[in-house]
C-alpha cells in the first residue's frame, strides 16, 4: 500500500474520531444528550448502523466483479480474499483495518454540522460510534485472542458474535451479512431479506449473484 494512501487512512480515522468527540460536546452543552428520546435514540442509530454494515457487505460480496476499474481492485477484492482466506484479515493493521470505514463515514459527520444538535444529530452521531469500528470488530471476531473487554461483549451479544460470523464463512457465505454488532442477522435471516433482494435485482437486471465471487473461490483453489 502507497504511503498517501495509508496517509488518507490515518487522517480519516483521526478526523473522524475527532468529530465524534465534537460532535458529543456540542449535543452535551445543547442538553440534547439528556433527552428522554436520547436512551431509545442510541440503540435505534447502531442498529441502522449494523443493517448498513450488512447491505455494503452483502452488496460487495454478491455483485461486481475484482476487474471493474477502481472499485474492483480497491473494494472488492478484500471482500473476495476474505471467503477464500479469512486468516487474512488478521495481518491487516488497525489504520489498513479501520481507514476506508473512517472514510465513508466523514461525510456523515461533516453533515452533522448542518442540522441543529437536536434528536436526529444524536441518532446520527450513534450511528458513526457503531458503524466506524465496524471492520475492526469484524477482526475481533476473528482473532482466537480478542481483548477480554470484547469477549465478554461478544458474549453479551453487544459486539458481533464470533460464532454467529462463523456462519458467513460457510459456503456459498450467504448468511449474517451484518459485521458491525451482528444485531440484525437474526431477523434479516427469518424474513429472508437479502434473497428476496436479491430475486429482485436478478429480475430487474438479468444478473446472476455471486457469479465473481463463485469464479474467484474457483481460481484460487487451483
Ligand atoms: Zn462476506
Ligand atoms: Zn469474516
Amino acid at each position: 500500500m502507497s504511503f498517501t494512501v495509508r496517509a488518507i487512512e490515518a487522517l480519516s480515522i483521526v478526523a473522524a474520531w475527532s468529530l465524534v468527540v465534537i460532535h458529543m460536546i456540542r449535543l452535551a452543552r445543547a442538553g440534547t444528550l439528556a433527552s428522554w428520546w436520547t436512551p431509545a435514540l442510541l440503540p435505534a442509530g447502531m442498529l441502522l448502523a449494523d443493517f448498513a454494515s450488512g447491505i455494503v457487505h452483502w452488496a460487495a460480496d454478491t455483485w461486481g466483479s475484482v476487474s471493474m476499474p477502481l472499485l474492483g481492485r480497491r473494494f472488492l477484492h478484500p471482500f473476495r480474499v476474505h471467503h477464500t482466506n479469512p486468516d487474512d484479515f488478521l495481518l491487516r493493521d488497525p489504520i489498513d483495518c479501520n481507514g476506508d470505514v473512517a472514510m465513508l463515514n466523514l461525510p456523515i459527520l461533516l453533515a452533522m454540522f448542518l442540522a441543529t444538535p437536536g434528536n436526529v444529530a444524536v441518532f446520527l452521531l450513534a450511528f458513526a460510534i457503531a458503524a466506524l469500528p465496524t471492520n475492526q470488530v469484524h477482526q475481533w471476531a476473528h482473532r482466537p485472542d480478542p481483548p477480554r473487554l470484547v469477549r465478554w461483549l461478544q458474549r453479551l451479544g453487544l459486539l458481533l458474535n464470533p460464532s454467529a460470523h462463523q456462519r458467513h464463512h460457510r459456503e456459498p457465505h450467504t448468511a449474517n451479512y451484518c459485521i458491525a454488532t451482528g444485531w440484525c442477522n437474526r431477523p434479516l435471516t427469518a424474513i429472508r431479506f437479502f434473497p428476496a433482494l436479491e430475486r429482485i435485482i436478478t429480475c430487474l437486471t438479468g444478473l446472476e449473484p455471486r457469479a465473481d465471487d463463485e469464479a474467484f473461490a474457483q481460481e484460487a483453489r487451483t
